[in-house]
């Protein structure tokens, strides 16, 4: 036998020792391959990291007749180490049998690609613990906040000094609206969390979308600071569809909330919903910065933000969580853009879908 066969048939390497591991027999094959050059203790061939734990074991068995199994490196040649799965047991005449087996290597490293990836698991697992404790930690002091200050709101209203009132109450809006802006921004975080772990629930269920969409709408006429709100169009006949009316919201409100403001101080946004026999699809399209030819094939992916919107506050979440919620409905979602023009994207559901 030489040692290509041995590579390739993981032959065995057999021994015997007495319980110091003074080697007394061994076979041809370690004789070839491990110890040209026979030396007394089998401790010589044990990579140097690995002796110490080789000497317990050794002593270990010993002691407690009883056999072991574990895996080491052996001198190979005079310059390299292999690993050998390695078994050791006493005989009855309390000398002890050694036997090893050249582990093929890419068994090893799957093994330690094994170990490798349930590290990564348990941190990830930390990782997502963590995001969501402190998310949902942060909700109540924010909500103490907003309403406090909504509190003082009123309260300023009821005061004469008009002077004192005006500018409390500049410091008091800020307030509501940052508080607004880090509770969707906790929101968001969330959601993507539950996305990322496939957690996030989907409830189709016949909705009236156009009452949720009049809704939103309304919702995001009120806080427009330029007074701009967004049209409504209606084409086909409105009936109910089947959807999960949360996770719609969350995409319109999206959608509008981008709408309005990457287009501020232009016209009014338009919102155009379709009704046809084989679905429904909602078109939100405003007329603003636009989104650079270079960047638009990019802006679904998570925390890309296009070079031309940098100076407008964002994180670059929503349109992420967007598609994932339009695909998980198994809908569809489309863009296209002008740059310094107009921006629309278009939701399309098909009923049987
Ligand atoms: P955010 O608005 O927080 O940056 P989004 O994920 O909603 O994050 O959007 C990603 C990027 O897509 C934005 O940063 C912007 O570059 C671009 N974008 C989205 N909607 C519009 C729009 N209506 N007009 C122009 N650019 C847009």
């Amino acid at each position: 036998m030489n040692k290509k066969e041995l590579q390739h048939t993981e032959d065995l390497l057999w021994i015997v020792t007495d319980n110091k591991g003074t080697v007394i027999h061994y076979n041809n094959a370690f004789h070839l391959l491990v110890c040209n050059d026979i030396q007394n203790s089998v401790l010589q061939y044990v990579h140097p990291t690995e002796v110490k734990s080789f000497k317990r074991i050794l002593k270990n068995t010993a002691e407690k007749q009883k056999s072991n199994i574990f895996d080491v490196r052996l001198k190979f040649n005079t310059s390299s180490y292999k690993w050998f799965e390695t078994k050791v047991s006493v005989s009855t005449d309390a000398t002890i049998n050694i036997t090893f087996y050249l582990i093929d290597k890419r068994k090893k490293e799957i093994i330690q690609l094994k170990d490798a990836l349930s590290k990564e698991k348990y941190l990830s697992q930390m990782k997502s613990k963590f995001v969501s404790t402190t998310s949902h930690e942060i909700r109540t002091p924010l909500s103490i906040i907003k309403s406090s200050a909504e509190v003082m709101m009123m309260f300023l209203e009821t005061i004469n000094d008009e002077k004192l009132s005006k500018s409390f109450m500049n410091y008091l809006v800020n307030i509501n609206n940052e508080s607004d802006r880090l509770s969707r921004l906790i929101n968001d975080v969330l959601i993507m969390q539950k996305a990322d772990m496939d957690m996030i629930e989907c409830n189709k269920q016949s909705t009236d979308i156009l009452s949720l969409i009049m809704h939103t709408i309304e919702r995001h006429n009120l806080i427009q600071k330029d007074g701009r709100i967004m049209n409504l169009t209606i084409t086909g006949t409105p009936s109910n569809v089947m959807i999960d009316p949360t996770l719609f919201e969350y995409i319109i409100d999206n959608l509008f909330s981008n709408a309005f403001k990457y287009s501020q101080n232009s016209n009014n946004p338009d919102c155009l919903i379709s009704y046809s026999s084989i679905g429904f699809n909602v078109s939100v399209k405003d007329y603003g910065i636009g989104i650079p030819e270079e960047d638009i094939n990019q802006i679904f992916n998570l925390f890309y933000r296009a070079n031309n919107a940098k100076l407008i506050k964002g994180t670059g979440l929503g349109l992420n969580i967007v598609k994932k919620l339009v695909e998980l409905q198994n809908g569809t979602v489309l863009v296209k853009s002008q740059l310094n023009k107009e921006t629309e994207f278009n939701i399309i559901f098909h009923h049987n879908s």
